[in-house]
Order: C-alpha cells, then structure tokens, then sequence
C-alpha cells in the first residue's frame, strides 16, 4: 500500500488529494481547523471568483516575478482544466462582463459539497482538528489532537499545503515557517496582498467618508509609471479597493524605498487643460464647493478629498493641477490579519519543478504557502490548484521511481 499525507485541507491540498487517491494512492488529509476548506468557502461569499478567462500571457503577467516558475505549472493545469473540473462536480462556469469565472450558483457551497463527497468516495481520509506541529528528531511529522494529545505519522510521500497567513481564523496562520526555517528551507518573509492602505485622514474627513466609493479614479504612485484606474473605497482608516490591489506590490516597493504618495486623478477623462477651461466659469458668487461640483461634477467625497490634500487654490490652473494629482500619503498597509492574501512563502529556488523540497526529499509543498503573489480576480485560486495538481503529479512520479521515502 502507498500512502500519502496531506497536511492543510485548503483548495491546493484536498486537488492533491483527489489526484493521488485517483491514481490509487492511500491517501490522508490533517486539517487543524474542524471543517474544510474555510478560506474557499470564504472566497464563495464574494462569488467565487475561480479563475480568469482573459488569454494565457496575459495571466501569467499577474504574478509579476514568479511568472516564470508559474507557467509551466498552468500548462499542466490551466484555467480550462479548473472550469471543466467545475463542470464535473456539477457546477458550470460563466465569465463575467470583467472577464472573471465565476460557477453558475455564484455560491462556494455547492461545489464544496460535490468536492468532499467525490473525496471520500475516492478514498480520501480527512482528519479534522489535527495541526502539524513540526518535525521530531527523526524527521516525521508531529501531529496534534484538539484535546493536545501528539502522535507522529509515517508516509511514502508528504505534502504541504499549508497556505498564507491572512485571515489566520480560517486556519491559515503561517506558524509554519519557524518549522520550514529550522530545517533550512529558505522563506521569503510573508507579508499582506490585496490588502487596503491606512492613510490618516482627518476626523471629520473619516467619519463622513467611510464606506463611500471614489469612483471612476486614476490613481497612482508618486515617482512611477504604476498607474490603475477604478473605484476605490474610502473607510475609516484609510483605503481600499480592487485598483488598489492591483499595484499592491509596487505600493509595497515604495513603502520599502521611504516613502508611498499615491496621486489620485478625480477626473482621468479630462486633461488639466480642460480641466482648467471648464474651472474658469466660475461664477462670482460660487461656494468653493458649487464651483468644483457645476464646473467639474465633482462629488462631495471628491472635493472633500481635495480639502484633505491643504488649503485649496483659488487659482483655475491650480485647482486643475491638484484635482488631477491629489496627494494621498500612504502610512502602511493594514495588517496581514485583514489581507485577502499572502506575499512571500517558501522560496523557489527550495524546489524543483515538481514542487518537491530540495533538502527533504519526498516532501512536496503547494499553495499560497509558496512565494507567489497576484492580484483578485481569480488568480489565487488558479495558482492554488494549479500548483496542487503539479505537486500531486510530482508525488506520484517520486513513488514510481522511489516506492516510497
Ligand atoms: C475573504 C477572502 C476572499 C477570497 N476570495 C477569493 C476569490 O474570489 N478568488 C480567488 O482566487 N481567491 C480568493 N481568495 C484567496 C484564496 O481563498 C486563497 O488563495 C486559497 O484558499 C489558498 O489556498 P491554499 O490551499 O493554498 O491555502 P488555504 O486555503 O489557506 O488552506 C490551507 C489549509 O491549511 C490548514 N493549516 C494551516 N496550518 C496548519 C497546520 N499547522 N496543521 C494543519 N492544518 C493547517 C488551514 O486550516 C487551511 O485549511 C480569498 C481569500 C479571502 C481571505
């Protein structure tokens, strides 16, 4: 009998498990949370947005720098695999108007539900309420019971699926990496993506503010050509949004450099030229606020925004300037707690093209846990499986050349 174990029953693990139990490999999850996978079930209250549709070079340019260790692993099992593996299960796929895959329910739990059956029918052993808590003197793999009981566990092959470190009450915390880091495996520090910005706005300026969209913005970061447009959302602490977390890694670079000002253009249709034709009708007894509102169809969240940036020009040409280039000083990202998802993870240069650990061999990782990033849109999940599907792949061609650890 071959066994495999997985520990983490998040979308990277359980596509694993189905794949090794498929190819008749006795297989067992450890979950340390008692029910799978939270984070996916998570995802599904915003729709789950599963994949992307938009084509394949296109894609991978969203994983900026592990691009190049991710394409293979998407020719193995791409986007078209993820839906026709949907449509499987029973859940068909639609692209919607933004290009984004989303299933029919437009729900996680149907899916999930489809998913774990097929897992247990397949064989797939999942123990709940079960963490890994690291490796004994002789390598195996300690595992501990809800109730502290500690046992270790003996497999031909292991994977690792262990995720992130955001929203750590889905199970995802990161704890691992003190256990990675002590066995020599290099991790790139994990820090939060998709995640909003704190600014310190004025009270007045928060409180009135929160929860309203500034909508139909070019913003971009001071110094560089980043530039995104959208809508971002004001909150009490700062901002956050969809554009925003598209130039989530260029934020975190100029944060790392000293300094983060994000420039926010209120009107990107129009130049400042146009801009400052339209400010010059201004008439004689217009309030700042009506000027800005009649000539520009500036809203009252727009022209308090500018209020935030100081005292505002009088001046048409000026006014133009600041409304195209409103500064916004980024104090930080939010904390990792409240990220969508998770920067860093496990270096690539610590496994080889089957996802296998290069100083522990038989030892196979997967999922957010390595060291990729991208924006929302489906990415995250893509690159979860895809790497799922590689790492299980991988695993089954170490047992035919090894039998085994
Ligand atoms: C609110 C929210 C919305 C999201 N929406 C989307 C979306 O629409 N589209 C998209 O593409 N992505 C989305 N994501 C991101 C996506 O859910 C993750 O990228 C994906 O779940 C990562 O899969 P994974 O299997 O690598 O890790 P996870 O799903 O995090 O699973 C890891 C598993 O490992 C377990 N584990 C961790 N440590 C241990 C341990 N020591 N012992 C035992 N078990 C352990 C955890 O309990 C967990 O079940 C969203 C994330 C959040 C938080």
């Amino acid at each position: 009998m071959t066994t495999a174990t997985v520990i983490g029953g998040g979308p990277a693990g359980l596509i694993a498990a189905e794949e090794l139990a498929r190819a008749g490999v006795t297989v067992t999850v450890y979950d340390r949370m008692p029910s799978v996978p939270r984070k996916f079930l998570m995802a599904g209250h915003g729709g789950l947005n599963i994949t992307h549709s938009e084509d394949l070079s296109a894609f991978l340019d969203r994983y900026g720098t592990a691009a190049d260790a991710l394409a293979p692993m998407l020719d193995v099992f791409g986007p078209d695999d993820l839906r026709a593996w949907c449509a499987d299960l029973g859940e068909t796929t639609f692209v919607g108007s933004s290009g984004r895959v989303f299933p029919q329910s437009f729900s996680a739990n149907p899916l999930v539900r489809a998913w774990l059956t097929r897992l247990r029918d397949t064989g797939v052993r999942l123990e709940r309420r079960t963490r890994w808590a690291g490796w004994d003197d002789d390598g195996e793999l300690v595992l501990e019971d809800a109730d502290g009981s500690v046992s270790t566990v003996t497999s031909d092959v292991v994977l690792f699926a262990l995720g992130g470190a955001s929203w750590p009450q889905l199970g995802s915390d990161g704890a691992w990496v003190g256990a990675f880091v002590d066995r020599g495996v290099r991790v790139t520090p994990m820090r939060p993506a998709n995640v909003g910005l704190r600014v310190d706005w004025s009270e007045i300026f928060s409180e009135r503010f929160a929860g309203v969209p500034l909508k139909n913005v070019a913003l971009t970061i001071r110094g560089t050509s980043t530039t995104v447009r959208g809508d971002a959302m004001v909150t009490r602490t700062g901002i956050e949004g969809g554009p925003l977390y598209a130039i989530g890694a260029a934020i975190h670079r100029a944060l790392d450099d000293g300094e983060c000002v994000l420039e926010v253009d209120l009107r990107p249709d129009l130049s400042a030229e146009q801009l400052e034709t339209r400010l010059r009708r201004r008439r004689p007894k217009d309030s700042t606020s009506n000027w800005l509102r009649r000539t520009l169809g500036l809203d009252p969240v727009a022209a308090a925004l500018l209020r935030e940036a100081g005292p505002l020009p009088g001046d048409p040409a000026a006014m133009a300037v600041l409304v195209k280039t409103v500064p916004v000083p980024v104090a930080a990202t939010m904390p990792i707690e409240r990220a969508i998802s998770t920067a860093g993870g496990v270096a690539w240069p610590e496994v080889d093209e089957a996802l296998m650990l290069r100083r522990i061999p038989g030892t196979f990782v997967a999922g957010e846990m390595l060291d990729w990033e991208a924006p929302t849109g489906g990415y995250l999940l893509q690159a979860s499986y895809s790497t799922g599907v590689v790492a299980a792949r991988g695993m089954l061609a170490w047992l035919g050349d090894h039998g085994g650890r």
